[in-house]
């Protein structure tokens, strides 16, 4: 049996790569285990961008944790020298009693962030390749962007293997438990059975399996991103003129998108935030069907014209949802030597360095300064004590 590490981590994807980064950054001897390749696209945290920004619309209580990760993101940047963040502004559009509006501009409000509001007319005359209904208003915001995902774990995964952590690939976890007495976690694989002072587990949508006895009942959803080529070309659609946005319509369904990205062929993406199918890691269907396409087209073309020109391409994701859609950031309820960060519910991935600040904190010290009251898995009837 293999023993010494102070912390393994169980899964390396957005989450764990960041708690593997923060863990190995503070000198503790890390042992992280993934089942598939390093930045692989079977899991939450492919796709090439993800909407960041702060006046969050889910509730205030995540902006502390949002400009925290900002910071932090802002210094993943620096440390690993790479293109993470694009800061191009952001719309939250819709009815000024929609969730996306009214939400937003109650965190924004109370906490005092920088924001303008912008009528039907003053959304067609900034950004014309929107076109919103009369009675719909949109909250800009200049800091809310996008980030990369794949380089946020390269970048992260980098970090914590040059800090010291040991990182194994294609290695799944079979089994972990434990150790009575406090005396740590035995986790087992196929090549060998490892010991360790603590165990993170940060397994995305494999939590069903990996973390059953917390009682949480976890919806995983298959999700679609389209990628199109505008008719008439992405010029206007570029990231120095064109926003990320969230947009509601009247019966509450919000679709999201982002600027053209990556050159020619590109394209600029689109997708329906929730409305998934539910599925598993092992049932989900990866092919993406034409009246799905059609679907998407019709309802994004309504408010972006020029969007649905070609179709590039579609590709699934899942998300891993609480009933009310808040994360699970916690010690284990019934095991103190393991913390658990799963259930992003579809919006994790702004939040992916802080969350990784969090686990260093929980697993090294049993507590966080940061505010995690909310991702308590005791709120949704789960496991206790
Ligand atoms: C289509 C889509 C769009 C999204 N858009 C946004 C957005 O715009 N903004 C935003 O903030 N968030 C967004 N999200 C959500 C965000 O991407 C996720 O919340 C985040 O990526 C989740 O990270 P994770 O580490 O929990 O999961 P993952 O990155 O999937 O990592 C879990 C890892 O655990 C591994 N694993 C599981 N079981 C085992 C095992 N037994 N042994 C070893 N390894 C194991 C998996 O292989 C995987 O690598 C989006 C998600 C999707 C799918």
């Amino acid at each position: 049996m293999a023993t010494g590490y102070d912390v393994i981590v169980l899964g390396l994807g957005g989450m764990g790569s960041a708690a593997a980064d923060h863990l190995a950054a503070r000198g503790a001897r890390v042992l992280g285990l993934e089942q598939f390749g390093p930045v692989h696209d079977r899991g939450s945290s492919h796709g090439g961008s993800r909407i960041t920004r702060q006046s969050y619309f889910e509730g205030p209580a995540y902006v502390p944790l949002l400009l925290r990760a900002y910071e932090l993101y802002e210094r993943l940047t620096r440390d690993a020298n790479r293109e993470i963040a694009l800061l191009c502004g952001g719309l939250m559009i819709g009815r000024p009693d929609s969730r996306t509006v009214a939400g937003s501009v109650r965190s924004a409000t109370e906490w005092d962030l920088p924001h303008e509001m912008l009528d039907a007319h003053e959304i067609r005359a900034r950004f014309p390749m929107l076109a919103p209904a009369d009675d719909e208003v949109a909250l800009f915001e200049r800091r809310a962007g996008l980030l990369r995902p794949e380089a946020t774990v390269a970048a992260q995964l980098e970090l914590a293997a040059a800090a010291g952590a040991e990182l194994r690939f294609e290695e799944p976890v079979t089994a972990w438990e434990a150790l009575p007495g406090g005396r740590g976690v035995r986790v087992t694989t196929p090549n060998g059975v490892y010991t360790a002072g603590h165990l993170v587990v940060c397994p995305g949508a494999w939590a069903p399996r990996q973390l059953a006895d917390l009682g949480v009942p976890f919806t995983v959803e298959r999700q679609i991103m389209y990628w199109f080529e505008p008719e008439g070309g992405t010029a206007p659609f570029e990231p120095d003129r064109h926003p990320v946005y969230v947009w509601e319509d009247p019966e509450g369904t919000q679709i999201y998108g982002f600027p053209a990205l990556d050159g020619p062929g590109g394209g600029a993406k689109v997708a329906f935030f929730r409305q998934g199918i539910p599925c598993t890691p092992e049932t989900i269907d990866r092919t993406v069907h034409p009246a799905e396409v059609a679907e998407m087209a019709a309802f994004a073309g309504a408010r972006l014209p020029a969007l649905p020109g070609r179709l590039l391409r579609a590709v699934t994701c899942m998300y891993t949802t609480t009933p009310d859609e808040h994360f699970v950031i916690a010690p284990h309820p019934a095991h103190p030597a393991v913390t658990v960060a799963c259930g992003f519910s579809g919006h994790g991935f702004k939040f992916v360095p802080v969350v990784g600040e969090i686990l260093a904190d929980l697993a090294l010290t049993g507590s966080t300064p940061h505010p995690i009251e909310l991702f308590s898995p005791g709120r949704l009837g789960g496991r206790q004590t």
